[in-house]
């Protein structure tokens, strides 16, 4: 049986699952697929370690079907290997039948009005990458501010939301780190308004999680009346989405909700669109505008403003790839332009033996659950076209082994990972927590150890 070998840059759930099912189902197609998984961060597992708050464990569960996949005997993982900066695409090339990119999307869709750069004004990816320890955000984060914004109407919103909401002690039986855990502990904030610019109708949270929004007895939650109305059009367009039914009704309950004089307060605003934070030095008001959803779901300003004294804003309106080194990026969209996973160029030409999955491919929407079935079709793709591959310059398993010690650089294998993994478990039992997570990239390259 011929052997082939495939590079897989992004360690997350979109990578894991196209390594599995390359190696699942190269048999079927003639070939056995030796895959090897690259990922900037010394640690596997991409937006489940660094982007699934912390007090979502049922979601971080995944991870033991994703190391179960990267057991295999056909997988391995290079962690801490910079694809562009550490590794070319040409040096792949060179060990590699053919490359897979998944390196997803962490960083925040910018938002366009003026006074979105005021200091005091966060980018809810860093946000989320802090409070999930990750080794490249600052240790400490400002969390002074009294009152504060929440822009966006997803679930990322609704994390943030709850992050700041919940008390401190709350979350220590998550898997914060230390850092993360003293910075709640001094957290301001007392009222939390969260921003959308559509109707409750049009909300992109998901049940579960908005649910959890009231289930702190140290939080009150309450929907603003003003903008909470739904059209009879906003009400059809629900058609039998039973989800998104469940999403409104909880929302018009909340509607006027009278306060049980908790101390923290999250109070939901619709049809408030964001149009300018205001601050001689930093953000004092959020601007919104009152919009109006039309039959077709656009939305149209109607020039009446509200002034939010705010003294944060988090801007949680979506995440956006980053282009890769070599690799075609489709900057309106923010995505690896391609063709069922083919990647192609911007003449439309497909590139051959490059391939994308996950959110890099398909931009940054929808659940775990979804990258599967994205990774399940190109590898399809993948395999329909490996007769057409040729066999590259240095096929065997040491070459690119070789290429990284001869670059001296210090990569991390599933064994180091399952060391700090166990480090990480033995920590956090210590002091009640499920793990405590390591921050410092040289101790998570050391397997805890600082030095
Ligand atoms: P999202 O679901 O796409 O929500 C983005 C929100 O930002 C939308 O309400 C959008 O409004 C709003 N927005 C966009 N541009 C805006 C602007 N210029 N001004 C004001 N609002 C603006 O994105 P996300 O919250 O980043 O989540 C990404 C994906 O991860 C989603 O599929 C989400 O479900 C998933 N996720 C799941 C969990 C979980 O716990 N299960 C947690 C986090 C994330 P419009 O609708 O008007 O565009």
């Amino acid at each position: 049986m011929r052997t082939v070998r495939v590079a897989v840059v992004g360690a997350g759930p979109a990578g894991i699952y196209a390594a599995a099912g390359l190696v699942a189902a190269g048999p079927g197609h003639g070939v056995r697929v030796l895959v090897d998984v690259f990922d900037r961060l010394p640690t596997p597992y991409g937006l489940v370690r660094y982007g699934t708050a912390p007090d979502h464990q049922r979601i971080k569960e995944v991870v033991v079907a994703l190391r179960a996949a990267l057991a295999a005997p056909e997988i391995r993982f290079f962690g801490n290997v910079e694809y562009g900066g550490d590794l070319k695409l040409a040096e792949l090339r060179q060990c590699y039948h053919a490359v897979v990119v998944a390196t997803g999307a962490a960083t925040d869709r910018p938002l366009t009005i003026p006074g979105a750069d005021l200091p005091g004004s966060h980018g809810g990816a860093d946000f989320v990458a802090w409070y999930n320890g990750h080794p490249d955000v600052p240790r400490d984060w400002p969390l002074t501010a009294r009152s504060v914004a929440v822009l966006g109407a997803g679930n990322v919103a609704l994390d943030i939301a709850r992050m700041l909401a919940k008390p401190a002690a709350e979350q220590l039986a998550t898997e914060i780190p230390d850092n993360v855990a003293r910075g709640l502990a001094g957290n301001a904030a007392r009222d939390i308004h969260l921003f959308a610019r559509r109707g409750p109708a049009d909300a992109k949270f998901t049940p579960l999680e908005l649910r959890e929004l009231a289930e702190s007895p140290s939080v009150d939650v309450s929907v603003d009346p003003v903008g909470a109305e739904v059209s009879a059009a906003e009400e059809a367009a629900i058609g039998r989405s039973g989800q998104r039914r469940t999403v409104l009704r909880t929302l018009l309950d909340w509607v006027g909700r009278e306060p049980t004089g908790a101390a923290r307060r999250i109070h939901l605003h619709f049809r408030a669109a964001p149009v300018s934070l205001l601050g001689d030095e930093r953000v004092e008001t959020l601007r919104t505008e009152r919009t109006e959803t039309g039959p077709d779901g656009t939305i149209t300003f109607t020039g009446e403003h509200r002034d939010w004294p705010v003294q944060a804003v988090y801007r949680a309106i979506g995440y956006r790839s980053t282009p890769l080194p070599d690799v075609p990026f489709d900057d309106a969209e923010a995505v690896v332009p391609g063709t069922a996973g083919r990647v192609v160029d911007l003449d439309h030409q497909v590139v051959p033996g490059l391939y994308a999955t996950g959110w890099i491919r398909r931009g940054p929407v929808g659940l775990i659950g979804h990258t599967k079935s994205d990774a399940a079709e190109t590898v399809g793709s993948l395999l329909a076209d490996l007769a057409a591959l040729p066999d590259p310059d240095s096929p065997g398993p040491e070459a690119i082994v070789e290429l990284l010690r001869a670059k001296k650089i210090d990569f991390t294998t599933l064994a180091e990972w399952d060391r700090l993994d166990a480090y990480e478990i033995s920590l956090g039992e210590a002091s009640g927590r499920r793990r405590t997570k390591v921050v410092s990239r040289i101790a998570m390259i050391n397997g805890g150890r600082d030095t």
